[in-house]
């Protein structure tokens, strides 16, 4: 099944061998595999009557549903060209991606969670707006031109998170995407009796890498469109899920909900959690692994290359601790200058910005991903930071990483984050950001500085600014700290 050329391909011939096993639960609701094909091809007959056509540029900003996974699934049988939006995103980033992406469509959820979407696509001026929530176009399948059959032209405009600047519009194809969630499968070892489960955006690169892997071994999965704990544990229960994916902050939201409850396993059919994309602190997989009493294992991707590495569950402690596992097979995985570069078939085809493009590829056609790390003498990846997240101070290179790991462990310290400002004598200075938990001391430069430097820091990395904030700026999706507004909030102060 990883051979097939196109996503609908794939859907057909997973279709073709088990048309009535579940591939995705939500509440009381079961959609099979061959529901999802025959029922995806009425909204693409209905989506054409309304002009759709191959090479259309469709965005939708929708939850995590079935009926969502439906209209994604007939965009690609039609062969158009899709730009998922998160749905917490608000006029700035939905109106940058409408600009951006020149969407002929824009599909949205109508009022969601109080929030009206309607009415902020028309405030847009996004065009061809139309409501798919509950009702999704409807048509007789005998309109529709033959399915795509070149798996390798754009069909996807993904948006990067934001952190370090502006989202960029990342170019995919049907075939970087069955690559990613072959990868996917390939590392956790699944089997067709697991119950898997979607706790995150739908509209995330990880929605269509997931259900790639579903197709691939034909098990089913959960899809929460409000994700919570307590509640949901009850759809985890219901379903027997057995592998929950999500990110680090949902780690220690199970980890929050199995400490009220010790007595009991939250979910006792769960076996392992897989997820990825920010750091994980290996304290946390030990707290994981004992409190939980699952397995879990963390990887490494980016809306660019939705898997890079993973962690595969048999493998050690330390590794699966520390690491975020091996490249698999097809994953060209170099460190130059200490930055992870990146080859292989789930690599994106670039930006929608040429110059973008132009940038992000080095002289080998490997992907620059602005991330640092190394690689093991068992091939193990380990990432240390981020390339803009090093502080240049005097010449000297200073990773915001290290200070954060220290000041992470101070008692009176919740979170932080170490930026890098301008600054006229210095090139940049070290400015710290802290979270302080209510019932902390009172924290000052001095005291902070007092602290590194017992723990070893050299002078030239100590911080010469300090802000303490309520809470720190985060995005929605995987709760990552968006460095660049602090920036700009504590930019332009004078030391
Ligand atoms: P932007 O590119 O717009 O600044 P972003 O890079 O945060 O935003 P994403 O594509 O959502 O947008 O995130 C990918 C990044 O997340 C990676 O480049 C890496 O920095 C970080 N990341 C992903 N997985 C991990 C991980 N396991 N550990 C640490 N960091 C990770
Ligand atoms: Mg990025």
């Amino acid at each position: 099944l990883s051979a097939s050329r196109t996503l609908w391909e794939l859907v057909a011939r997973r279709a073709d061998l088990t048309p009535d096993r579940p591939v995705l639960l939500q509440d009381d609701r079961t959609l099979t595999f061959g529901e999802l094909r025959t029922r995806a091809e009425r909204v693409a007959a209905g989506l054409y009557d309304m002009g759709v056509r191959p090479g259309t540029v469709v965005a939708w900003q929708l939850p995590t549903r079935i009926e969502t996974a439906l209209l994604s699934f007939a965009l690609a049988r039609l062969g158009a060209v899709q730009s998922p939006v998160i749905p917490f995103y608000r006029d700035r980033e939905v109106g940058f991606a409408l600009r951006e992406s020149k969407a002929e469509f824009f599909a949205v959820p109508g009022v969601w969670r109080g929030f009206d979407h309607t009415e902020m696509a028309r405030r847009l001026g996004a065009k061809g707006i139309f409501e798919a929530y509950d009702d999704l176009p409807d048509g007789d399948p005998a309109v529709l031109p033959a399915p795509p059959a070149d798996g390798t032209a754009v069909r996807w405009i993904y948006w990067t998170s934001g952190t370090t600047s502006d989202p960029k519009g990342v170019l995919h194809t049907d075939r970087s995407l069955i690559a990613g969630g072959s990868c996917l499968a390939h590392a956790l070892h699944l089997t067709p009796d697991d119950v898997g489960s979607m706790a995150f955006p739908y509209a995330h690169i990880a929605g269509p890498d997931y259900t790639v892997m579903l197709l691939l071994y034909g098990f089913p999965a959960v899809m929460f469109e409000q994700f919570a704990l307590p509640d949901a544990l009850e759809g985890y229960r219901r379903h027997g899920v057995t592998v929950a994916g999500g990110s680090t902050a949902f780690y220690s939201m199970f980890l929050t909900e199995q400490r009220k409850r010790p007595a009991e396993r939250i979910i006792p059919s769960l076996r392992l959690l897989a997820g990825g994309g920010a750091p994980k602190p290996p304290e946390v997989y030990h707290a994981v692994v004992r409190e939980l009493g699952v397995q879990l294992t963390h990887g490494y991707g980016m809306t660019e290359v939705p898997m890079i590495t993973m962690g595969a569950p048999d493998d050690t402690v330390e590794n699966l601790a520390t690491t975020e596992g091996r490249p698999p097979e097809g994953m060209s995985v170099r460190i130059v200058d200490g930055e992870v570069r990146l080859k292989g078939e789930a690599v994106c085809q670039g930006y929608l910005d040429p110059a973008q493009t132009a940038e992000a590829f080095d002289e080998e056609g490997y992907l620059r991903t602005g991330d640092l790390g190394h690689l093991t003498a068992t091939g193990h990846l380990v990432l240390t930071g981020r390339l803009k997240d090093v502080i240049i101070r005097k010449g000297e290179n200073i990773s915001a990483k290290e200070i954060e790991d220290l000041l992470a462990a101070h008692p009176a310290v919740g979170d932080v984050a170490v930026i890098g400002l301008p600054d006229a004598e210095r090139g940049e200075r070290v400015c710290a950001v802290v979270e302080q938990p209510e019932s902390a001391s009172e924290l000052t430069l001095d005291t902070v500085t007092e602290y590194l430097r017992a723990q070893g820091l050299s002078t030239h990395k100590l911080p010469e600014q300090l802000e303490v904030v309520d809470a720190l700026p985060r995005n929605e999706t995987l709760r990552k700290v968006l460095k660049y507004k602090l920036r700009e909030r504590f930019g332009g102060l004078a030391t």
